[in-house]
């Protein structure tokens, strides 16, 4: 796919990733948990050349949850937009901001499967890797 399209609920915030197959992730991590009510479904189109921000500046917040991770919301309407490793600007978008993705998604990956509470679970047959990014079967 080229020049996907996504924004957030309300539409201010709008994003283009140049060029995407159909990868989903999820991940399972208590700050994704605690921000999202729920696993982020997540993209991971890498680097920053690959991604077009077309951000309204007043209508986004940008929290730093750890040293290098930066996570942006649309301050309008509370869409968690993106991930930002900055040492690496690496950026790994909200999945549910581009339909184009999620029509086609191939769900192949859980991340941080250890973190998982017990009371959910996903059907779908995925690589399942821990907070140390081993492989896991539980
Ligand atoms: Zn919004
Ligand atoms: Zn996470």
């Amino acid at each position: 796919m080229e020049n996907v399209k996504g924004t957030c609920l309300c539409g201010k915030n709008q994003i283009t990733i140049k060029r995407y197959g159909n990868f989903i992730y999820s991940c399972h991590c208590d700050m994704c948990r605690k921000m999202s009510a729920g696993p982020v479904m997540g993209i991971d189109p890498e680097k920053s050349e690959n991604v077009v921000l077309d951000l309204v500046e007043d209508s986004v917040t940008r929290y730093r949850s750890s040293e290098e991770v930066e996570r942006c919301f649309c301050s309008t309407c509370g869409t968690y937009l993106y991930w930002h490793h900055l040492g690496r600007d690496h950026y790994c978008f909200n999945a549910e901001l581009f339909p184009g993705i999620i029509e086609v998604a191939d769900f192949g990956l859980q991340l941080f499967y250890d973190r998982k509470p017990a009371y959910y679970d996903f059907a779908n047959k995925t690589k399942r890797l821990d907070h140390n990014f081993q492989e896991t079967t539980e």
